[in-house]
This record gives structure tokens, sequence and C-alpha cells, in this order.
């Protein structure tokens, strides 16, 4: 069951949309110097299609993009919940924050628009940094995929 600790409308995030980002909580990734640590814990509320339903209500008409920020540990559940997006929201963009090196086999990126792969390695800096390891990845129309990392390029 995919748990969020809490939800932000951001800019940055994600290039050209105003995105309606969710912390998702259960991490299992470790990575050493982690910015989030609560994230790692399995708490927060639930979040199902009833949840988005709740948050559409409230800010579906002021975003451009929904993106799910974590949830390494139960990627399918967060396809599914991309595709219940796509089928309902078809206006609105999806995204997924994940932190491991390569896409999990779980993520049919036809229900995506925007995919973030790599750990976070404290050295190397955030996804901002000209020295980051991560990469932010734009889905294209025919499913391949371009990175467009150099566009939070700080
Ligand atoms: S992916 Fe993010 S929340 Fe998870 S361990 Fe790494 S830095 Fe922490």
């Amino acid at each position: 069951m995919v748990r969020f600790y809490n939800y932000d409308i951001v800019f940055a995030e994600i290039p050209d949309e105003v995105s309606l980002a969710l912390n998702i909580t259960g991490c299992p990734n470790r990575c050493p110097g982690c910015h989030s640590t609560h994230l790692q814990q399995n708490i927060g509320d639930v979040l199902d299609a009833d949840a988005l339903e709740v948050l559409m209500n409230i800010y579906g008409k002021a975003i451009t993009c929904v993106c799910f920020m974590g949830g390494d540990g139960r990627a399918s559940e967060i396809n599914a919940l991309a595709a219940y997006m796509r089928t309902n929201y078809p206006g609105l963009k999806t995204g997924w924050y994940s932190g491991r090196e390569e896409m999990d086999s779980a993520i049919d990126l036809k229900n995506f628009n925007y995919i973030k792969l790599g750990p976070y390695i404290e050295e190397r800096g955030p996804l901002s940094s000209p020295t980051t390891n991560q990469r932010l990845l734009k889905v294209l129309p025919d499913l391949t995929l371009s990175d467009i990392t150099y566009r939070l390029t700080k």
C-alpha cells in the first residue's frame, strides 16, 4: 500500500509544469546522506484512487502535472496510480521521481511524461547540480526517453 507523508505544489521539479508533488514514504533506497530520512519510514496517509480524487477536487484545476516523489518499494502501485491519472485526468501530465539507477520493470512508460532516475549521492549534489548523477527524462510520444536534466541545472 502506497503512503505519502505530505504534498506540495512545486514549480522546479518538472520544467514548464506546475506539479502536485506527492512525497511517498517507505523508501527502501537508504542513500548515504539521505536528505529526507522520514521518507524511509512506513508512515503517512494511504495514497489510492480515493486520495487522488480528494486532491484533484482541490488542486486539479491549478496544476498541470502530478508527480510521485519516491515509491521505489512499490513501483507497480505507482504505475497503477499513474495509469489512473492517465485514464481519469488525461489533461494532466504525470511524473515519477525514482531513486533507482535503472527503470523498474513494473513501470509502463505510456503512463508517464517524466521519469527521474538515480540515487542521491551527496558529493554529486541534487538534480540541479552540474555534477549530479541523477537524470530527468522526458517520455516522448514514441515512448523513447529524452534527457532533459540540463533544464534543471543551476
Ligand atoms: S531515495 Fe531519497 S528518501 Fe530514499 S534514501 Fe535516497 S535520498 Fe533518502
